[in-house]
């Protein structure tokens, strides 16, 4: 076969599966807890959503989105996010007028062409939280906490987070006049920077080539922020040392995402290589504005699925993972085959002396016992309950545990 999956997405098998379900299960629990309420929006929207709020001029929009047209020539994009998605449908579902409803998460795939390497794929899962229509500095908090304890309830407690702001549209031009200032200096910057050197400098300090990496007198947010903003993030910063949250202050951190104001951070693991953001998010004030909705102040986040369970790995989540026992059911005889039929349908509804946590196949007809057994070992059963004629008289079956291969007999009536 010449097919394969496509560069950068994956087949996820077995524990994998199994680990990205639990880690999405025990995120879903505390958002719940917390008052969060799912959406889904849909896999694709209209590509002019997604040019518009995320920004023209950020690697995203210009380089990762995939578009297409469908037949009616209408240009559509794989979502990159889910920030935006559920921004056009609080929008769309008048919550912006009403401001009923206000926390709301989300779980599903993500797609950017990225160069893809250990913890980026073009189609990967976010596990995302949003909080509508509170300004106050104390939901940035709230939501840099759940982050953390989202994680920390997958055992991945070895995090750094790392906060910022980026100040407000009445501050932030003159930390934008700074920055393109510096940079006008600085040789050799890479196309993509001389570009977005007039359009959107804040970029920059997001650039990952070397010709274009500064120095320590770059300019930093923290000495441009307003009153308002300094005073914001400020207790931002109380509100997490109260709740004993450990952070750092990063004033170079920009997120690649141009809707942002204000509070961003971005939670940080050592243990997961060079793809080490594990989970990001801030404030966007504008952006429901931005997209035709009621001026509406908004915080969120989102946790990269595959990130945190590479961290969960790395503090053994997997020993955690409830994986079902794998059962084969066999036949010695051909004609006892609608007898362990309905035993496998019964054990399979009702468990084995009430345990339901088994994986139940067989029986398999015209197969002989010999190539049943290897089935068996194949699928890796750890046991086989075989339905042989002699014993079956007695109302018996034959137990192989396959592991160490010992054989017992076992009234039916006690299974
Ligand atoms: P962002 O939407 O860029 O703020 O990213 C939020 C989180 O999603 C990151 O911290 C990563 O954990 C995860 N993430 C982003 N891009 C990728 C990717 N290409 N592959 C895997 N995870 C990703």
């Amino acid at each position: 076969m010449n097919y394969k999956a496509p560069r950068g997405t994956r087949d996820i098998f077995g524990e994998t599966v199994l680990g990205l379900n639990l880690l999405e299960q025990k995120a879903k629990e505390i958002f719940i807890r917390h008052g969060f309420d799912e959406v889904r929006t849909p896999i694709f929207e209209e590509a002019a959503l997604f040019t518009r709020s995320i920004g023209q001029t950020t690697n995203i929009v210009e380089k990762e989105m995939y578009i297409f047209e469908d037949k009616k020539k209408r240009k559509l994009a794989l979502r990159p996010e889910g920030t935006v998605s559920l921004a056009r449908a609080f929008i769309e579902h008048r919550m912006d007028v009403s401001r009923s409803a206000c926390k709301f998460f989300y779980s599903g795939e993500m797609f950017r062409y990225e160069r893809p390497q250990a913890g980026r794929y073009r189609q990967f899962r976010q596990i995302g939280a949003e909080i509508y229509a509170s300004s106050s500095p104390a939901t940035d908090a709230e939501i840099i906490i759940l982050a953390q304890e989202v994680l920390s309830s997958l055992g991945i407690d070895k995090i750094s987070i790392h906060i910022n702001s980026l100040g407000c549209e009445k501050c932030r031009p003159f930390f934008r006049e700074a920055l393109v200032k510096y940079f006008s200096s600085v040789k050799d910057l890479c196309e993509d920077c001389l570009r977005r050197l007039e359009k959107n400098p804040l970029r920059l300090l997001d650039c990952k080539i070397d010709s274009c990496k500064f120095t320590d007198d770059v300019p930093e947010m923290s000495d441009y922020l307003c009153c308002d903003c300094k005073d914001n993030f400020y207790i931002v910063q109380l509100l997490l040392k109260k709740a004993n949250c450990n952070f750092t202050v990063n004033g170079r951190l920009v997120r690649g995402l141009d809707y942002y104001t204000r509070t961003v951070f971005e939670v940080r693991s050592s243990t997961v290589g060079s793809q080490d953001a594990l989970a990001a998010g801030g404030r966007y004030d504008n952006l429901i504005k931005e997209i035709g909705g009621q001026n509406t102040p908004a915080v969120g986040f989102a946790i990269g699925a595959e990130r945190a369970l590479l961290a969960a790995q790395n503090v053994g989540f997997f020993e955690n993972l409830k994986i079902p026992e794998k059962i084969f059911v066999a036949i010695a005889d051909q004609e006892l085959f609608s007898e362990a039929f309905t035993f496998a349908v019964k054990i399979t509804k009702y468990g084995i002396n009430g345990n339901k946590d088994i994986s139940v196949f067989g029986p398999i007809n015209g197969k002989s016992l010999t190539n049943q057994l290897k089935f068996a070992a194949k699928i890796q059963a750890s046991k086989t309950i075989v339905f042989a004629k002699t014993e079956f008289e007695n109302d018996k079956v034959l137990i192989k545990n396959m592991k160490d291969k010992t054989q017992s007999e076992i009234d039916l009536n006690k299974l």
